[in-house]
């Protein structure tokens, strides 16, 4: 018989985990295994607020895919996947189709924009290496520009909208990108207002009060301003539009208001929450026992019937048991049911600060910073080993 074809959609934390442990577990001749990813790289997310901010290069945020994984084992393939087609299981990309009797999709998750007026031309997006490369560049631009228009003060006003854990990483960032800009551009620092935007009636919403606190009061005396329970009803060229009919001007709008699934899910024909799909317990789509569904395309429910929210730490977990589910099916053998086991979050809020919990413990300051590094250097050792640790580790 034939050697079933894998196709793995997307280089994402998901994506790229699943790869590796099938590169790993599978015998020879038992499948072939392609992944197929827009770019050469894979971006490592969890830290693009830096190169966003500019307080890091954008080339450490990325890895070159063909590093990472063995190509006599999976084949890479570099290209935008276009449509999904479960009725004849191919994927179209944007050169060619590719046939698949497994699917694993790890496309990653869009800006979810509620349908605000104007955040989709005018608002920026923490997305990609492209995408922050723009912001960094586009920071800059501004106080260039102020130079040559210095009653433009607008130019130096910079609008987060959203006090997620992506905003309150990017503020933190950018707070201390700021004094470095006003240095370098001969500015004076008390014209520059950063703004973060929260409509929920806290910042960082559902997490610890006490350490959403804490992560304020550090960024509020590194310079930024917020504005809690205050939605941004519209985004125009000059600026947002508050709910309570206030406008602030400016000339950079980050979105950090949320992720949903990617599109092709749902013009797939999947029934979809916000673009992502409700796995079954094995992580497959419902009635596609042979697609899986990974990280921010999908979605697993907590023992309190609440979605878990979608994580780098969860889209690597269910790789693992996306990928033992495959290997298992090849081979006739027993499924794994997915169990998301919770190891804490931490987040940065610029510079030897940060804020989290691990296990039941609550850390903040100094600590908590090292433990974010270390999560991180964690993650890089474990799809790179200890010379990518060494080459994109950030100490
Ligand atoms: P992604 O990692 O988003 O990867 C998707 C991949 O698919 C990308 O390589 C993309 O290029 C590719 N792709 C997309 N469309 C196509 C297409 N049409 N064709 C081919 N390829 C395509 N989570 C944590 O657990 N801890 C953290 O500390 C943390 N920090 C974060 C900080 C920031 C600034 C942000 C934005 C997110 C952070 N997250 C964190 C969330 C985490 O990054 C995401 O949940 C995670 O990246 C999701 O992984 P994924 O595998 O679903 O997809
Ligand atoms: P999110 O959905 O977690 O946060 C978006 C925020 O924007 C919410 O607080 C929401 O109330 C707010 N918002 C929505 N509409 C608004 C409006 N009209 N006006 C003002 N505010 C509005 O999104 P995120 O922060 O991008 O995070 C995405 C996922 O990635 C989450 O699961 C998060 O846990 C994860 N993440 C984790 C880390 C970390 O662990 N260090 C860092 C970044 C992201």
């Amino acid at each position: 018989s034939r050697i079933p074809r894998i196709v793995i959609l997307g280089a994402g934390y998901g994506g790229i985990v699943t790869a590796l442990r099938l590169q790993k577990q599978l015998n020879y001749n038992e499948a072939d295994v392609t992944l197929v990813n827009k770019h050469d790289y894979h971006y490592i997310t969890t830290h693009l607020h830096m190169p966003a901010a500019g307080t890091d290069k954008p080339d450490n945020a990325r890895v070159n895919i063909t590093k990472l994984i063995d190509e006599f084992k999976i084949d890479f393939v570099k290209s935008t996947a276009v449509q999904i087609r479960t009725e004849d299981k191919k994927i179209v990309l944007e050169e060619g189709t590719l046939s698949y009797d497994y699917l694993v999709v790890g496309l990653g998750g869009e800006p979810e924009t509620f349908g605000i007026p104007g955040l989709k031309e005018y608002a920026l997006n923490i997305r990609s290496i492209n995408s922050v490369r723009y912001i960094r560049e586009h920071i800059e631009y501004q106080f260039a520009k102020y130079k040559r228009e210095p009653s433009c003060t607008d130019l130096l006003t910079f609008i987060v909208g959203g006090a997620g854990f992506t905003g309150i990483e990017f503020v933190g960032e950018l707070a201390d990108r700021i004094p470095e800009l006003c240095k370098e551009f001969d500015v004076d620092p008390s014209l520059v207002k950063i703004y973060n935007i929260e409509a929920a009636p806290t910042a960082l919403p559902g997490f610890d009060p006490e350490l959403v606190e804490y992560a304020m009061n550090v960024l509020k005396n590194k310079g930024v301003t917020f504005k809690i329970a205050t939605a941004i009803k519209e985004c125009t060229p000059e600026g947002v539009v508050l709910a309570t009919g206030e406008e602030i001007k400016s000339a950079t709008v980050i979105w950090t208001g949320g992720i949903r699934g990617n599109h092709m899910l749902e013009e797939a024909g999947f029934e979809t929450m916000r673009g992502r799909i409700k796995v079954d317990d094995y992580l497959r789509a419902p009635g596609h026992d042979n697609i899986y569904v990974l990280g921010d395309c999908s979605i697993v429910m907590s023992p309190e019937g609440r979605p878990y929210p979608p994580t780098a730490q969860i889209s690597m977990q269910q790789a693992e048991v996306c990928s033992h589910n495959l290997v298992s099916q090849i081979r006739g053998s027993e499924l794994k049911k997915f169990e998301f086991k919770p190891k804490g979050t931490v987040a940065s809020l610029g510079r030897g600060e940060a804020i989290g919990i691990v296990g039941s413990r609550k850390i903040k300051g100094g600590v908590a910073s090292v433990m974010k590094k270390i999560i991180d250097l964690r993650y890089l050792y474990i799809i790179g080993g200890i010379p990518l640790v060494l080459k994109k580790g950030r100490f």
